[in-house]
C-alpha cells in the first residue's frame, strides 16, 4: 500500500474478499497499513464459512506478528448484493451464497466485533473520506473493469437501499445487448472495459487484450474500435445524465481499469454529458485516487468507526 494515510485511530483488522482474492491487512493506531496479504479465496460446499475461516487464520498470524498491536475490531467486505444492516450476504453470484450470516460467523470465528459491508461500498467510502470524493457530500462512485459497479453516497452517507443501490452497472441504457445478468442493454454490457474488448472483437473478428487495446486502435483510426469505443462512452454519458437529473451529485468519481484511460475517457465523457444536460446540475468527472486497496482501506475505516459507534 502507498501513501494514504488512515491517520491515528484503534488498532483494526481489515479484509476484503474478492471473487479470486482475498486481501487481509492490520492497521496500527498510526494508521499504518501492516502485513498486507493477498491469498487465494476459499471456495467450498459452506461458502459462507470457509470465506470466514480463512480470515479467522489470517488474524491469529497477524496477532501474533507484532506484539504490539491489538486489533479491537475487523473490516469484512463481500461483493454482491449486500444487506449491511442484518450482516447478511443476499447473494453473490461468483461465491454461491444466499442469505448467509456472514456477521455473525465472523463474529464468532474471529472473537471480534465485525464491520460488514459490501466491497465498492466500502471502497467508495474510503474515496469519501481520504480520496477523490472527499470535498463532497452527494458523489457516486463507478468502478469500471470488468464490469460496472457503483455507490451512492448522499448527504454524506451511503444510500444502501438494502444492498440493491448502486447498481448502474445493470441499469438499461438501450434495446441490447443480453448482459451476465440476464437482463437486455444494461450500461456493463455496453460500457465496461470487458464489454469493449468483447464488441469489439465480435465486431472485427480480431481478438483484443483489453479494452485499452481497442482504444489505441481506435486512436490509429480503426472504424470498428471507433464505434464501439464510442458507443461506451455514449452509453456512459446517458447513465451519467441520468443520475445528474435523479440525484444530481456533486461529483462522479470514476476508478477501475478503464479509469486509466485518463483524457481519452474523461475528455470525451465530460463533453457528451454537458451536451445532454441543460438546467441540471453537472457533475464534475473526477478520477478515483486510491487505486486497487481502496476496499481495503474502507474495511478498516469502517471498522474504526464501528468502535468509535
Ligand atoms: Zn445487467
Amino acid at each position: 500500500m502507498d501513501e494514504t494515510d488512515l491517520g491515528p485511530g484503534e488498532a483494526v483488522l481489515a479484509f476484503d474478499v474478492g471473487g479470486t482474492d482475498t486481501k487481509t491487512a492490520l492497521i496500527d493506531g498510526h494508521g499504518r497499513v501492516l502485513g498486507l496479504r493477498r491469498t487465494p479465496t476459499p471456495h467450498g460446499d459452506e461458502p459462507a464459512e470457509a470465506v470466514v475461516a480463512r480470515p479467522a487464520e489470517l488474524a491469529a498470524e497477524l496477532h501474533d506478528a507484532p506484539p504490539d498491536v491489538r486489533p479491537v475490531a475487523a473490516g469484512l467486505l463481500v461483493p454482491g448484493i449486500v444487506d449491511a444492516e442484518r450482516g447478511v450476504g443476499v447473494f453473490a453470484s461468483n461465491l454461491g451464497w444466499r442469505d448467509a450470516p456472514i456477521r455473525d460467523l465472523a463474529e464468532r470465528a474471529l472473537g471480534l466485533p465485525i464491520a460488514f459491508h459490501h466491497d465498492v461500498t466500502a471502497a467508495s467510502w474510503a474515496e469519501h473520506r481520504l480520496g477523490a470524493a472527499r470535498a463532497y457530500d452527494d458523489v457516486v462512485v463507478l468502478v469500471i473493469g470488468t464490469g460496472i459497479a457503483g455507490s451512492l453516497i448522499l448527504g454524506g452517507r451511503p444510500h444502501l437501499g438494502g444492498g440493491y443501490a448502486g447498481e448502474i452497472g445493470h441499469s438499461p441504457v438501450a434495446e441490447g445487448p443480453t448482459c451476465a445478468c440476464g437482463a437486455r442493454g444494461c450500461l456493463e454490457a455496453i460500457a465496461s472495459a470487458g464489454a469493449i474488448a468483447r464488441r469489439y472483437a465480435e465486431r472485427s473478428g480480431s481478438p483484443v487484450g483489453g479494452a485499452r487495446e481497442v482504444l489505441v486502435r481506435a486512436e490509429a483510426g480503426d472504424g470498428d474500435a471507433r464505434e464501439v469505443w464510442q458507443a461506451a462512452i455514449d452509453a456512459l454519458a446517458f447513465a451519467v445524465s441520468q443520475l445528474s437529473a435523479t440525484v444530481a451529485p456533486d461529483a462522479i468519481v470514476i476508478g477501475g481499469g478503464l479509469s486509466r484511460a485518463g483524457d481519452a475517457l474523461f475528455a470525451p465523457l465530460t463533453a457528451r454529458v454537458n451536451a445532454r444536460l441543460s438546467f441540471h446540475r453537472r457533475p464534475l468527472l473526477v478520477p478515483a485516487q486510491l487505486g486497487d486497496d481502496a476496499g481495503l482501506l474502507g474495511a478498516a475505516l469502517i471498522a474504526r468507526e464501528s468502535v468509535g459507534a
